[in-house]
């Protein structure tokens, strides 16, 4: 499904990722795990066409990925991932606009009685049917996350990227949220590719697991701190989500 073809990102004199090839099976949920500018977020950022390589190339369906607004991506990062001026149905509707678009009332496609209903039924696959005309502020940490999720997920993206989603959260409402994503994983035949700081979170969502490591560390060329190896670990405990 996605094909990052030896991808080098620098910035300036240093090098944040490095000849990274990686292919992403459908359906498969690639927890991402690093030290903290080991390139994790940057990785993301090209699977969402928001960052451009200074070699190599990502596709997506074989086809060289576009920064457009796609319904084929959604993104949910560990804070800040939804408006604080809308209610909770207000961001899910907004997450049928074109991300990063303004918002224009006119919703894509659909009649905008049809896309309330599409949202309502999305917030009542995260579990907040109860909060529709809930502001973000009056929300515990855990409801901000499942409303992040629900906004990106609306337009039923074949992809989902996580930034360390659950990284704010405590460790029982952790463990709800990996309930809920692992459905919806299953439910939505999603790929997720998922950044966290939590190895053992890591090991029990992903089917596969890829460390960044940017301890390597030329000495003969310093100016390379920062390069960073990938390790691909598959899972085979892991089933993938029946079709
Ligand atoms: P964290 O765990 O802290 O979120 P990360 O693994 O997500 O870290 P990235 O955000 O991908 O790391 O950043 C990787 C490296 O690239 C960092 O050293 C960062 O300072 C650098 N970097 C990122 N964006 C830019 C930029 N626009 N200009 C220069 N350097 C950048
Ligand atoms: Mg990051």
């Amino acid at each position: 499904l996605l094909e990052l073809q030896d991808i080098w990102v620098e910035y300036g004199d240093k090098i944040v990722l490095e000849r990274l090839s990686i292919a992403i099976a459908e359906r498969s949920f690639v927890a991402v795990v690093g030290a903290s500018g080991s390139g994790k977020s940057t990785f993301l950022r090209l699977i969402l066409g928001q960052e451009a390589p200074t070699r190599g190339q990502v596709l997506l369906g074989g086809q060289p990925m576009r920064a457009e607004c796609g319904a084929d991506r959604g993104v949910v990062f560990q804070r800040y991932s939804v408006f604080p001026h809308l209610t909770a149905l207000g961001n899910v509707m907004f997450g049928l606009e074109c991300a990063g678009a303004p918002f224009t009332g006119r919703l894509f496609g659909a009649s905008r009685r049809a896309a309330k209903e599409t949202a309502m039924a999305m917030l009542a696959a995260v579990g907040l049917e109860h909060s529709l005309h809930v502001y973000p502020a009056q929300m515990s940490g855990g409801m901000q996350q499942r409303l992040a999720i629900a906004q990106a997920l609306v337009k039923h993206p074949r992809i989902l990227l996580l930034d360390e989603p659950f990284g704010a959260l405590d460790p029982g409402i952790r463990l709800d949220m990996h309930e809920l994503i692992t459905r919806l994983w299953q439910e939505h035949g999603l790929t997720i590719v998922m950044v966290t700081h939590d190895i053992s979170e890591a090991f029990k969502l992903g089917t596969r697991v890829l460390a960044f490591d940017k301890r390597r560390h030329d000495p003969q060329a310093p100016h390379r701190f920062g390069a960073t190896v990938t390790y691909d670990l598959p899972l085979d405990r892991k089933t993938f989500p029946p079709a």
